[in-house]
Order: structure tokens, then sequence, then C-alpha cells
């Protein structure tokens, strides 16, 4: 939510002019272009798939744009249930995805494993990736998305962008990973 500590206007002194934070400006324009990495493994993804149908309409949100390549999203919604099998897959696209990025556990397979305490399954996805914001459920609604989602928004809105992007080194050399071939005897 805008505060004044975000902006300043003053109609006398500025006219026209808006003052504001850079962060706030970053944070403003990335919180209402959220694109999802839907990232559907069970019945959770039906409701996942509801959000972006007209009776809940995940457009209001600006999150309609769900992009199926990795390159193209920054917020994965897992939901569903990691199997071991998959979480491999899973751990890979969301290391192809670019910074920044979030992650939303959807319901209570991606969150803990739910009711699958067995061998074959993962006992919570932030087993692999770091999640942001974990949605309770079996399933959850489409509004609980919806909530979680905000959630998100408001996390982007807080973050500090600007250093963020001053601290990462941009232009770090890539590491050499290969060794030099052993010479034959
Ligand atoms: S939480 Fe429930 S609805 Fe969601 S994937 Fe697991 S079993 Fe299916």
């Amino acid at each position: 939510m805008a505060t004044e500590n975000n902006y300043a206007y003053n109609s006398k002194i500025e006219g026209d002019l808006v003052v504001t934070k850079l962060d706030t400006a970053i944070n403003w324009i990335r919180k209402h272009s959220v694109w999802p990495m839907p990232m559907g493994l069970a019945c959770c993804a039906i409701e996942l798939m509801a959000v972006g149908a007209s009776r809940f309409d995940i457009s209001r949100f600006g999150m309609e744009v769900m992009r199926f390549s990795p390159r193209q999203a920054d917020c994965m919604i897992v939901s569903g249930t990691v199997t071991y099998k998959m979480a491999e897959v899973v751990r890979r696209i969301y290391d192809q995805m670019a910074e920044p990025k979030w992650v939303v556990a959807m319901g209570a397979c991606a969150s803990t494993g739910g009711m699958y305490r067995s061998y074959a399954v993962l006992q919570g996805v932030d087993r692999i990736v770091p999640v942001d914001v974990y949605i309770s459920g079996c399933p959850p609604r489409p509004e609980a998305l919806l909530d979680g989602m905000m959630k998100i928004q408001d996390k982007i809105e807080r973050e500090p962008s600007v250093k963020n992007l001053m601290n990462r080194d941009m232009h770090k050399a890539p590491e050499k990973k290969c060794k030099p071939a052993p010479a034959h005897a």
C-alpha cells in the first residue's frame, strides 16, 4: 500500500510533480507485472487454472500472463504433490528463472507433503527451493491463491530493489569449470 513515506505530493510547491523513491517506483512496477510459472503437479493445479477464468480473474492483479518458459517467468506457483521424480525438474526450472524471483507453495502437498507421508513424496517443496508464501488447504480455494499472490505483492513492495541491484556482481568472471586434461604417460 502506498504511504506518504513512499511518495510525496504538494500541488502548491510541485505542481504536477510527484516525488518518490527509486525503490518505490521499481517495486510498484514489479508488483503489478508478476508473470507466474504454473508448476501444476496434481489436483491443486485445477484450482490454479480456476483463478485464470472469468469468475476469479487473476488478470485484475496483472498476473494473468502465465508463462511456461522459465526465462519469461518470475513467480513459480508450485501447486500439487512434489514427488522425488519431479523434484529435480522443479529445482532445475527454478534455477533457470531469472532474478528476482519468488515461489508460492500452493496447498498442503507442496507445503508439507500433505497426506503423502511416503517414500515417493518430498515433504515440502521448501527442501529444494526457497518459498516466499505458503497457502494452506487441500485444495486451497482460488481466493486463497489470490490472497497468497497479494502477499507476494506486499513482499515485493518492501524489497530493497536498488540495493539488491547494486550488490549483484553483474560482470562476474565465469568460473573455470574444466580442468586441463591429464598428460599422457
Ligand atoms: S493438497 Fe490436496 S488437492 Fe492439492 S495436490 Fe495435494 S491432495 Fe491434491
